[in-house]
């Protein structure tokens, strides 16, 4: 698994540019921490990683090719929580996660399931409602969802946001734990959650790449 990001560059209907020039390659296995401040562009790069947006310049390519022209394959290999996602509060984890698998056309649920929920951690609470979970058990139904299928690329948009220090710690484990022969993209703005899991670091501020590297290479350059 490879992608390929050539002279990227992303100008909303607005007028705003929110990337511009990002040139880099992501392959897999890698657990890639996303940083940079609120307004970067994180979520825009995501965008366009998941096919959601469309470039206004340069180009992705997937294993050599345009993704544009692979979207039903990048469906079947993505897993993607988005920053602000929607969880069904009455429905119980494994309920939503049966609804998740359907919506995403995967075979063997029961065993994707059983599986995701394993991953995450979730096994004593796959039978409670959703509505009665904590935000860090909300959260990894979140990526429990993403991770349906067995995906090859892991796009997770802010996962750690407004969860308590002790939590934040959790899931940095869980990050180390699902990174394992895919590419993890984790976008955050505090550099806690990713310096010490993540072996590349990305940093972005301004629609522009300051930093791609390993996370020793930026703390020489702090
Ligand atoms: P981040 O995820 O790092 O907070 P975003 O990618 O959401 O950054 O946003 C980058 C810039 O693009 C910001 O200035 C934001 O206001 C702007 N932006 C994001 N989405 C849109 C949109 N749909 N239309 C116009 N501007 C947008
Ligand atoms: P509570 O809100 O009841 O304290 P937690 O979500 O903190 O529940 O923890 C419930 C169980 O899940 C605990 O056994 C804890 O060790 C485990 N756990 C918590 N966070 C994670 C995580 N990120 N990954 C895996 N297991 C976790």
């Amino acid at each position: 698994m490879q992608f390929t990001l050539d002279r990227l560059g992303m100008i909303y209907p607005s007028g705003k540019q929110a990337l511009k020039n990002i040139n880099m390659t992501l392959e897999a296995p890698n657990l890639i921490g996303l940083l940079g401040p609120n307004g970067a562009g994180k979520s825009t790069l995501m965008g366009l990683l998941t096919a959601g947006l469309k470039p206004s310049e340069g180009s992705i390519s997937m294993n050599g090719s345009p993704l544009l022209s692979q979207e039903k394959e990048l469906k079947a290999k993505l897993g993607y929580l988005p920053q602000t996602f929607g969880l069904f509060d009455e429905l119980t984890v494994w309920q939503f996660l049966d609804y998740m698998s359907a919506l995403k056309g995967i075979s063997a649920s029961k065993e994707a399931i059983r599986q995701a929920i394993a991953d995450t951690g979730l096994e004593d609470k796959q039978k409670s409602r959703i509505r009665t979970l904590s935000g860090g058990q909300r959260q990894r139904v979140g990526i429990a969802q993403a991770l349906l299928g067995e995906p090859e690329l892991l796009i997770l948009d802010e996962p750690t946001v407004g969860l308590d220090p002790q939590e934040r710690i959790r899931f940095r484990n869980l990050f180390s734990r699902i990174a394992q022969n895919r590419i993890v993209l984790l976008s955050t703005h505090i550099i806690e959650d990713v310096q010490s899991v993540c072996n590349r670091l990305i940093v972005i501020k301004d629609g522009m790449l300051l930093f791609n590297g390993s996370p020793e290479e930026l703390i020489l350059l702090a």
